[in-house]
């Protein structure tokens, strides 16, 4: 009960990248940059189990972006010549590379990390891959023409790889569609589509994580923005209920989310965001457990999963390892409180 997971990524060592970016430099290259990512990974694949989570990931450790690490191996993409855009509804502009051919997968795309991350944990391990929808929101189309054309051609090779990641022995497939929280019609009028066609036939669990993004200042102003009552799930999360992804990992914490939107997701598991990723301040173990305990109005216990709101790539590392063991504690805590 209350196996606990992170959304998906955690801070780069100084010595692997830049610190405290989104879009971070790698600090080597070559073979040299490789070992840098594994021993990266092997550090936060031991800093997690030490906290005590259940379910553990590689933390995105060997991609600079979560989106632009799987646009690196799809052919039809020009990265020498990337262009400015704005995304996610023009809250911020990214430099983005421009699809300009047919798309095809040049290959296995995280082949390394996810045998890596299977190879140094007998735990329950989840690989995140960015969503079709946030995908086509995060590049410049010059050949398709169409968005949905797009996001299912992006969903078909996302489809190959997420195969090909079960077969590496991964337990949870997660895709991250922070675009269904920009795009609320649209994701509920094809985003969930091109998601089951990147889940198609797996047989592992799927799930797909929706937030408010990470904690950056362009996203702190547009919550600002959002007003008192963020109803943003409400639109998406029957479309969801209808589907054949398993898991929904949301905000909770701190947000202004309302709770009882949880009850739309019907008989789905779902990961309660009980850590706070744009603040520094680390929960307490009592502030975990009660945020747990609000979300079982809502969701019966055995579907409820602890886990971050967002990804923790751009916080110092010191925090971002407090805030793993709070989600711990705080889990361990409520199944002493919740549990019988
Ligand atoms: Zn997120």
């Amino acid at each position: 009960m209350f196996d606990t997971t992170i959304a998906g990524s955690l801070p780069k060592p100084a010595w692997l990248a830049e610190t405290n970016k989104l879009w971070p430099q790698w600090q080597a290259q070559g073979a040299a940059l490789t070992q840098a990512k594994k021993d990266a990974t092997l550090l936060w694949i031991k800093e997690q189990e030490d906290a005590g989570l259940d379910i553990i990931g590689d933390g995105e450790q060997s991609r600079q972006h979560f989106v632009h690490g799987f646009l690196e191996q799809v052919e039809g993409i020009d990265f020498e010549h990337k262009v400015k855009m704005g995304i996610r509804d023009n809250r911020y502009d990214a430099m983005v590379p421009q699809v300009v051919a047919p798309l095809r997968l040049k290959g296995r795309v995280h082949a390394l990390e996810a045998q890596f991350l299977r190879a140094h944990t007998k735990k329950k391990i989840k690989f995140t891959l960015p969503g079709p929808m946030t995908i086509v929101d995060t590049v410049a189309d010059r050949h398709y023409g169409d968005k949905v054309k797009m996001a299912m051609a992006f969903a078909e090779l996302l489809n190959q790889e997420a195969l090909a990641l079960q077969a590496d022995g991964v337990d949870i497939i997660q895709f991250d569609e922070p675009a269904f929280n920009v795009y609320m019609k649209e994701a509920a009028d094809w985003g969930v589509k091109a998601l089951e066609r990147a889940a198609q036939g797996l047989t592992c669990t799927t799930a797909v994580h929706i937030c408010y993004g990470y904690g950056i200042q362009a996203n702190v102003d547009w919550k600002n923005n959002l007003g008192q009552e963020w109803r943003q799930y409400e639109l998406v999360f029957p479309a969801l209920a209808k589907s054949s992804i398993q898991q929904v990992s949301l905000e909770c914490y701190h947000s202004h989310v309302p709770p009882d939107l949880m009850k739309l997701l019907a008989d789905k598991d779902v990961m309660v965001g009980v850590i706070d990723v744009a603040s520094d301040e680390v929960e307490t173990a009592e502030q975990v457990a009660d945020t747990i305990g609000k979300a079982l109005q809502f969701v019966p216990k055995n579907r409820l999963f602890p886990c971050t709101n967002c990804g923790l790539a751009p916080m110092d590392r010191d925090v971002a390892l407090k805030k793993l063991k709070a989600l711990a504690q705080g889990a361990a805590l409520a199944r002493q409180r919740y549990g019988s």
